[in-house]
């Protein structure tokens, strides 16, 4: 077949204007070049339809540079080994997406989808427990992860709780308890135990097949430590124990006191992050079965991404009964997803690097 070099870069151009965002040079630099996440293979300086990228050679290294006028069609970022921009590598694997609301009155940080889901798990005896994490009767907003069988008593313990939980201890000492079905919540770290455990020969789900979990995570830029966070209340004139709701959005921690709410911007907190975060580039947890958080819906709203069939057929049975309502997440909604996805990934090249 004669090759037409021409034709495919109009091509790959038409495709990227219809597919994804179109980024300029400008992003490919910031996000990659200047992050030292650059890995010098010139993908980017021979994908330039108008040859305005450059390969310019330091005494230390090769570096991309703009050279003529970008005419952001967006192919350097595309084509660069190192930029963000598959859905698969920014939120994983997807098969449905929706967004959620409970439509029941109880607790709940956004939608409510999470306890409601986990509701209807249990009375259909779809699991026999589900582990969650409850704040604390002695310790204000300290995460204490228990293990809930009746659906009312999930109700105590929706919202968002920012600290680590240790919901894996918990869900083996349900199995040494003798129980064989779990759902268990938590941030994508939680999920990466579990899944160490689904995949490694010596793991407990290959070595005990009779123990099923059913994993369910929650989007998570960032948590913190529990001891730097009540500081920095403390230190903005705030006791944790008058604050009635945390929430991170649009990249602010906000702090509800009564009928006040306080916000900081959460790169403000970044003392006070788990040391853990750092080393995290996994925003929706990959290997859950459900992935929930606010991104991509209004408020009041969960965003839930079902990864497996079982997921996407027991929210398709909570739909169909009422016990949430909602409809199916737009591609734009989803976007928002992975543009959180990306921001967490290129944070962790601006942390690994000294460049
Ligand atoms: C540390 C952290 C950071 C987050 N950051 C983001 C973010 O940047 N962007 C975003 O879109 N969403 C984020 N989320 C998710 C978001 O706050 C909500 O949990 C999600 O939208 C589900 O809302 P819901 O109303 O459906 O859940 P609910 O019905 O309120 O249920 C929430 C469930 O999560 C459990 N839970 C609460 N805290 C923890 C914890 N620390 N560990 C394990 N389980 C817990 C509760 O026990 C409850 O079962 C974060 C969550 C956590 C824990």
């Amino acid at each position: 077949m004669k090759r037409n070099h021409k034709a495919a870069v109009e091509e790959m151009q038409r495709l990227l204007k219809q597919n994804t965002k179109r980024y300029a040079f400008k992003k490919l630099e910031k996000e990659v070049i200047k992050t030292g996440a650059c890995v010098e293979c010139g993908a980017c300086v021979a994908a330039c339809p108008v040859d305005a990228i450059s390969g310019e050679r330091t005494d230390r290294k090769y570096v991309p540079i703009l050279t003529g006028e970008c005419i952001s069609c967006g192919i350097c970022y595309a084509m660069c080994p190192r930029s963000f921009v598959l859905q698969d590598q920014l939120i994983g694997e997807v098969k449905n997406s929706w967004k959620l609301q409970s439509t029941r009155d109880h607790m709940r940080q956004d939608g409510g989808a999470v306890t409601a889901i986990l509701g209807y798990m249990l009375d259909e005896k779809m699991i026999e427990g589900a582990v969650v994490a409850c704040r604390s009767s002695d310790t204000p907003w300290l995460p204490v992860a228990t293990t809930i069988t009746r659906r009312e008593d999930l109700y105590r313990c929706g919202g968002t709780i920012y600290t680590h939980a240790q919901v894996i201890d918990e869900m083996l000492r349900g199995f040494k308890k003798n129980l064989s079905s779990l759902a268990v919540v938590g941030t994508a770290c939680n999920i990466d135990a579990i899944h160490r455990m689904e995949e490694h020969s010596e793991g407990l789900f290959n070595v005990d097949r009779a123990a099923s979990v059913f994993k369910i995570s929650l989007f998570c830029m960032e948590s913190f430590n529990y001891g730097d966070l009540v500081a920095f209340l403390k230190k903005a004139g705030i006791e944790i124990e008058n604050v009635s709701h945390f929430a991170i959005t649009s990249g602010e921690l906000k702090v509800t006191l009564g009928s006040d709410v306080r916000s900081w911007p959460v790169a403000e907190l970044n003392t006070a992050a788990a040391s853990s975060c750092a080393f995290c580039q996994d925003f929706t947890g990959k290997y859950s079965d459900l992935s929930c958080g606010n991104i991509g819906s209004d408020e009041g709203w969960t965003t839930v991404l079902a990864r497996t069939d079982r997921a996407a057929d027991i929210i398709k049975g909570a739909l169909k009964k009422g016990i949430v309502k909602g409809e199916a997440l737009d591609a734009e909604s989803l976007q928002a997803v992975m543009n959180s996805a990306r921001f967490k990934m290129n944070k962790y090249y601006r942390l690994q690097t000294g460049h």
